[in-house]
Parts: C-alpha cells; structure tokens; sequence
C-alpha cells in the first residue's frame, strides 16, 4: 500500500524564538534553517518581517534552502484594504516561498482583541490570502485559538478555516494557541474539519501546556491532518510548543505511523536528530535535557542491576527503540548499586576487551565503589570511567606531566579606576624530555588554568586543537567529615564529539584541575596520540 505523505513545518525561527531568554541573531537564525533543512524538515518558518530588524533582513534576500522557506504574519487589518496595508504589502514582498498567516478563529477573540464582526474578520482571510496567490506565494492559515473557538461556536471557528481553503490556502492550520486541549477532544475536532477540508490540507499546531502537545499533534494525525507544525526540542513561549525532536522518532519508529506516512526526514538523517538537538542547545547555551525523551543522554541509561543484566541479554528486553536510529546510544551505568556485569558491558561497550574473571575488572570494580563513596559520580562521566578502566588495563599512555601550576586572583583598581578581579595561572609541563611554561589570564581561576592548560603541550597541541568546554558544573558534597567539590566538565571537540569528566577535593581548583586533566588525556587517547 502506498504511504501517504505528512508534512514536517518547523517554527523554531519564529513561535520559538518567543522563548524567553531566546535571543536569535541573523546568523543564529541562518544556521538553524540549515540544520533543519539537512534534517529533511519541509517548511522552514524564519520570522516575521516587519516586527523586528532581525527578521526583516532575514527576508530581505533568498534563502536558498530544499525546504519551503516561511514568513509569518498577520491578515490585513479590519476597516482597510489590502492595498492600503503596509504590514500586509511588506509581508507579501518578503522573500520568502510561503506566507503564513495567522488570523483569529474564536469569535470571542475577535469581538474583544481585534473589536470588529465576524463578517469583516472573514473577509480579511479572504482578501489576505488571495493576494498573496497573487504574488505566486504559497499560502497558509494558522487559525489562532481555533479549538478554544471551535467549542464555544464550531460554525464560526470552521467558517475561518474554510474561508482560508475555498481562497486557494494549501494549508489551513489549526492552533491550540492557549495549550490546553486534550488528545481526544483534539482527534474529535481534526475529524470533524477533515469531514469539510481535505486531510491533506489541514495542519496542527499545538502548544505544550498540558505536556501533550506531542501527543495532540498525533492525535491530529489520526484524525486526518497531513501537516504538524513544531519546533526543535520543544523550544516556545510557556511550556513550549510541539516538540519535532520526539515526534519525529516517533512517526518513524512506531509502526503505527511509519506503515502509514512518509515524512522527509530519511532513516540516515534520523541518525543525526540527537546531534541536531544538541548543537541548538549548545547555539542556546544551555545545558542538554538529559531525560529527553530519544536524544537525551538518560533516554536509553539503565541502572538496576536486573534490567542492566537482561539488557545485556537483549536490548529489547528494556528498550521501546534502538538508540542507534535516532544517533544516541545505551548507556548501562557504573555506579554502587551496579554489579561486575554493569561494568562488564560498559568495558565491551567501549570496546575494551576483559575476561569476567580477570583481576583488574575486581580492581576496577573496587576502585569505582572507593571513590563513588567519596563523591566521584562516574555514571555521569563516561570519558573518566573510560580513563580509569583504560588506566587499569594498563592502556593510557603517560603523554605528559604537569610539573607544577599556581593560579592567582588579584582583586585592584585598573587604570580607570574600576574595581578589577584579574585571574592568573601559570603551568609548568613536560613533555617528554621538554619542560613547558605557560601563562594565561582568565574571567576566572579555573578559566585561566584551563587556557594556561591548554596553551602549549608540544606535540600534542594539535590533537587538543578542537578541543572546547561546552560545560562546568559544580556540587558541594555534605558526606563523611568535611564538604567535597564534585566538578564535572563537559567538553566538545571538531568532530562534535561530547564527553564528561569528573573531579572530586575540598578545594574547587584541584577539582576542576582533575576533570580539565581528564578531558585533555581524554581527548588524547581518542585521537590516537602517539606516545
Ligand atoms: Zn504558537
């Protein structure tokens, strides 16, 4: 049987970019319409020309994308014409493949915000759509509040949506703009507009505020809409809109779905939807959702001894997916509840090779169970669990000593006389038979340790090239007769690699100091550094 096609329409540019704390440049902007485009997504929404100057210059030239490049903006405003509408005129100007309207669908709405009748509001979709036909523009009509107008007065709320597609709309949109309807009334009411609009012109739109926008979006799909409106990672106003980076997994993965559709997403672009997830957390500043569902780090981690030791058996045992579809990986975590196997897996995991019975895997074990107990969180940092059993294994070359290193923090007036704190490290290393001296100023002492670090190790300079910290977390333990630090680090190479290291002493330097080390002697053995 012939798949029928669902339409992927991405709105990170525009409805997330209401996030707060979300701030896109051009180039921000710029970039993400390229991953998403790569991604297979098949409309790309880049703003809204007109309300700010981002975005204005955003459509100010052709963006050479595969997808349907979209601008969004308002129908022409009640009491004018279109010609007499510079929001509308620059709208349909814009460079852009598509126009995007949004118009009110709730009658209430209309009377109380825009203070006109419902006749003017109908005509305004009309004359709005149709003109931008005009200008050879493909056209869509998001209904704003159109299940919150549906209940209150369906005749009117199916009026709008109809007065869009009878004008040449290829597609009609409809928006749980306030977030609150639920999967079934959503199924009910999509099947009812299928019923007067083909499926294949009818879209969803849903907002996360009852956590089911992902949900309603699937909901709609069932009932016949062919076209879900989304944004990477859930990113939006309040609780965010429909996040694509679950829903397309899951329209791929679940047969349900995947006998039905085709999306164009492909399988091997699938593969990079956690890469793709990340790196705009990474544009965003912000620390990965670790229990995302599919990407996040945690989606396939397992703990208890049972389920780690059936997983090793058969991953289905205890996965709805295989990690590897979506480009993220089983992870089987090391820590004191976990037994000989855990670590076993992990071991082949990595892809170092020991016997069940062999001594160091004891050693291993132990020495996980030591310094767990005294704040070491290895489940959390793979690249240092990955450094230790190496090192047990006799398998991490000595590349380099730090001979010796002093940070200091010097608070004083500069020569404007503002009140300055300057950090300064200096590192003494040897290289071989080469002793290095480096020094570094930073934001902060770690800061300036890190660059002092990092600034000249010889031959090995341009192995760590790539290398970036991406994030630094710190923890004060309460355990045992004294606080502890716990510093876990974060770090990113060239290839876009990520991996964690752990640190753990009273004092915040030597912490930090022990994970930045790992991270460097990490990224070392990775690229195969000769000795
Ligand atoms: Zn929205």
């Amino acid at each position: 049987m012939a798949r029928e096609r669902l339409y992927l329409f991405d709105t990170t540019l525009r409805d997330g970019a209401q996030t707060n704390g979300v701030d896109f440049t051009l180039s921000d902007k710029l970039t993400i319409a390229k991953m998403l485009d790569e991604l297979g997504v098949d409309y790309v929404e880049g703003g809204y020309p007109g309300a700010n100057p981002t975005d204005t210059q955003l459509f100010s030239e052709e963006r050479k994308l595969a997808a349907t490049f979209t601008a969004f903006g308002m129908t022409r405003r009640p009491g004018r014409s279109t010609s007499n509408d510079p929001g509308l005129a620059a709208l349909i100007e814009a460079k852009a493949d598509a126009i995007c309207f949004v118009a009110k669908s709730w009658d209430y709405h209309v009377k109380v915000a825009l203070e006109t009748t419902n006749e003017e509001n109908l005509a305004s979709i009309r004359d709005s759509v149709r003109a931008a036909k005009q200008k050879g523009r493909e056209v869509l009509l998001d209904c704003e509040h159109f299940f919150d107008g549906y209940k209150a007065n369906p005749d009117y709320a199916l009026a709008c949506a109809k007065a869009a597609y009878d004008n040449g709309a290829r597609w009609v949109v409809l928006c749980d703009t306030n977030g609150g309807a639920l999967p079934h009334e959503v199924e009910e009411i999509v099947g009812v507009v299928c019923q007067a609009i083909p499926g294949d012109h009818v879209g969803i739109h849903a907002h996360n505020d009852t956590e089911q926008a992902v949900a309603n979006s699937l909901a709609a799909v069932r009932a016949g809409a062919r076209q879900i409106q989304g944004t990477l990672n859930g990113l939006g106003e309040r609780c965010g809109n429909a996040n694509l980076v679950s829903i397309i997994p899951t329209l791929k993965l679940k047969p349900e779905f995947a006998e039905k559709f085709d999306i164009g997403v492909s399988d091997d672009k699938l593969r990079h939807l956690a890469h793709a997830s990340r790196t705009l957390d990474e544009m965003l500043n912000r620390a990965p959702n670790r229990h995302a569902p599919y990407v996040g780090e945690s989606a396939f981690a397992t703990k208890a001894g049972i389920h780690a030791s059936a997983i090793i058996k058969d991953p289905a045992t205890y996965e709805h997916v295989r990690p590897d579809a979506v480009g993220n990986r089983r992870k089987l975590l090391v820590s004191d509840q976990a037994g000989r196997s855990n670590v076993l897996a992990e071991l082949e995991r990595i892809g170092l090779k020991a016997d069940k019975d062999d001594p160091r895997v004891t050693r291993l074990l132990d020495v996980v169970k030591e310094r767990e107990a005294i704040g070491y969180a290895y489940e959390a940092a793979d690249a240092s669990f990955e450094l230790l059993a190496r090192r047990i294994l006799g398998q991490v070359p000595n590349y380099f000593d730090v001979t010796q290193f002093d940070v200091n923090v010097e608070q004083r007036d500069n020569a404007l006389g503002q009140r300055v704190t300057v950090c300064l490290a200096v590192v003494k290393v040897k290289v071989g038979e080469e002793n290095l001296i480096s020094a570094a100023e930073g934001n902060g002492p770690v800061n300036a340790l890190d660059l002092a670090l990092r600034k000249d190790l010889g031959q090995y300079q341009s192995y760590i090239k790539g290398l970036e910290l991406t994030d630094y977390r710190v923890r004060i333990l309460n355990g045992g007769t004294e606080a502890v630090t716990r510093v876990l680090i974060e770090s990113t190479d060239e290839n876009g690699e990520r991996w964690t290291t752990v640190g753990v002493s009273p004092n915040i330097i030597d912490a930090s100091f022990q994970a930045l080390m790992d991270s460097i002697v990490y990224k070392l053995v990775k690229a195969g550094a000769p000795v």
